[in-house]
């Protein structure tokens, strides 16, 4: 399928996830729009291979989804938006009574509060286009919890919340919202928290990676960067036209079990 003429912007894109889904749509002729907070060259690097790559426009535009005012900034700078894909999160790993109060209030802002400031301004510009696919990046823990998560698994259940509101507010429009839930993919993200699960439980790398990780993922294997990229590539195409307010388990059967 082609996305030629349509333009996306993903939030948290210079990485991981955000880069996979970004790289995809890009291939299938999208023009992006990449964002992240640090604004460095590797970030304007990054846009310049995709639009190398895929002879596409790829623009690195620099927003902190920490903050609202900024989030709804990308947009408006971006000034065209067909296709949006909430993106950015942070992880925090900590026990409620210790949980520090500022990473939860950063957690629920670029995890879950960005992508109602993204997704207001966005709409109009969608309506105006008369086409539109809001992508929410949830997680398995959008819809199941762990321990010591507390802040992560309440944003990301409420992104799964405001992906119902957008699906029913847009329902007569040609426009969707849906929500992706990831089960664990080798990103930075959870790279990062490998040494300090090592450290807690005595284990080497792949005994994390296997018993503590993949713990809840029947299948044994990440998901990938890819796999999700297609699935947003999926949400996009006519196919999907009816499929809105809803999730897409991308989880090796997690949620199964
Ligand atoms: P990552 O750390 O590789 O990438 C996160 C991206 O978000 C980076 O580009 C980073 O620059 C950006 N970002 C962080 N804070 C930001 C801010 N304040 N403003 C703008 N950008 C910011 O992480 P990832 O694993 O690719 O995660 C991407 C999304 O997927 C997250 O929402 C995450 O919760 C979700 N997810 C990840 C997994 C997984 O296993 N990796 C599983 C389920 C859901």
């Amino acid at each position: 399928m082609s996305l030629h003429g349509k333009t996306a912007i993903i939030t948290g894109s210079t990485s991981g996830i955000g880069l996979g889904i970004a790289r995809e749509l890009a291939r299938a002729g999208a023009d992006v729009v990449l964002n992240s907070f640090s604004d460095s060259p590797e970030d304007h690097a990054a846009a310049r291979d995709i639009a190398a790559e895929y002879g596409v426009t790829a623009r690195y535009i620099q927003a902190d989804m920490s903050k609202g005012e900024e989030a709804r900034a990308l947009v408006e700078r971006a000034g065209v938006c067909d296709i949006l894909v909430n993106n950015a999160g942070i992880q925090h790993v900590c026990a409620i009574e210790d949980f520090p109060a500022a990473k939860w209030d950063a957690i629920i802002a670029i995890n879950m509060s960005s992508a109602f400031h993204t997704t207001a301004v966005a709409l109009p510009l969608m309506r105006k286009a008369g086409w539109g696919r809001v992508i929410n990046i949830a997680s398995a823990h959008g819809l199941t919890a762990s321990p010591y998560k507390s802040a992560y698994v309440t944003a990301k259940h409420g992104m799964v919340g405001f992906t119902k509101v957008t699906a029913l507010e847009t329902a007569r429009e040609p426009i969707t919202a849906n929500a992706i839930c990831p089960g664990y993919v080798l990103t930075p993200l959870v790279e990062a928290q490998i040494p300090d699960t090592m450290a807690k439980y005595g284990m080497g790398r792949e005994e994390v990676i296997e018993k503590v990780l993949l713990e809840r993922q029947p299948s044994k294997e990440f998901a990938t960067v890819g796999q999700l990229g297609q699935t947003a590539v999926f949400l996009c195409s006519d196919a999907a036209a009816q499929i809105t307010g809803t999730t897409i388990s991308v989880d090796g059967g997690w949620t199964a079990l």
